[in-house]
């Protein structure tokens, strides 16, 4: 299994180089066209030109990570406002990126409303990566929205009561992998979501 993911990402890396703008070839080293190539190029001022921080944008200005990538093997981060407890309840969640709403629904268990945004990404090592929004208390966009960088697409919520209100974030390389746990040891598909915002700042 790892080598057919690393063969798929060597196959779009080495088609992104070619040129993004170009749908891979059909049928070229028995690999599938991404779905998403035909949908962004209808969209193409939907194309990714940068990440920002998914609260108090851009930057998580008075917002903090209480659980890192990694830590307790976390498969994302924990975005909490600076005044604790609940008191980010409500506030707003941002899409990191320009992109094409994959899902946006109530999932249930320990996940809630959970909001997934895929963004197709030139220049960057994967064609397209997918950021994952949980625990949401309001969902302000649906399945087929398209989004701009920076908009406000639902809230901050607690899941219920289940958890102090936090936004929950997952950055993944390979967009619609199944929901997982949000904890495993086994990081294949995942991002650093920090590590990646980071590196990749929009142009000023
Ligand atoms: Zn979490």
């Amino acid at each position: 299994m790892p080598h057919l993911v690393l063969s798929l990402i060597l196959y779009f890396s080495f088609c992104n180089r070619q040129d993004s703008r170009q749908p891979p070839p059909e049928g070229s080293g028995g690999s599938t066209p991404s779905p998403y190539e035909h949908i962004f190029a209808q969209h193409p001022n939907y194309i990714s030109d940068g990440f920002d921080f998914p609260v108090g944008k851009p930057d998580a200005k008075n917002y903090y990570n209480a659980q890192k990538f990694g830590k307790n093997t976390h498969l994302g981060d924990d975005w909490n406002g600076r005044g604790g407890g609940n008191t980010d309840l409500g506030d707003p969640v941002y899409t990191v990126a320009n992109g094409y709403v994959s899902e946006a629904s109530d999932l249930g268990g320990g996940w809630g409303n959970v909001i997934r945004i895929v963004h197709k990404t030139p220049g960057v090592s994967w064609p397209y990566v997918e950021s994952l929004y949980a625990h949401c208390d309001k969902m302000l966009v649906k399945k087929g929205d398209w989004v701009l960088r920076g908009a406000k697409i639902g809230t901050i919520g607690n899941n219920n009561g289940m958890y102090y209100a936090h936004l929950h974030l997952e950055l993944r390389h390979t967009p619609d992998l199944p929901l997982g746990q949000g904890y495993s040891r086994d990081t294949s598909g995942y991002l650093d979501p920090t590590d990646f915002i980071r590196k990749h700042r929009p142009k000023k």
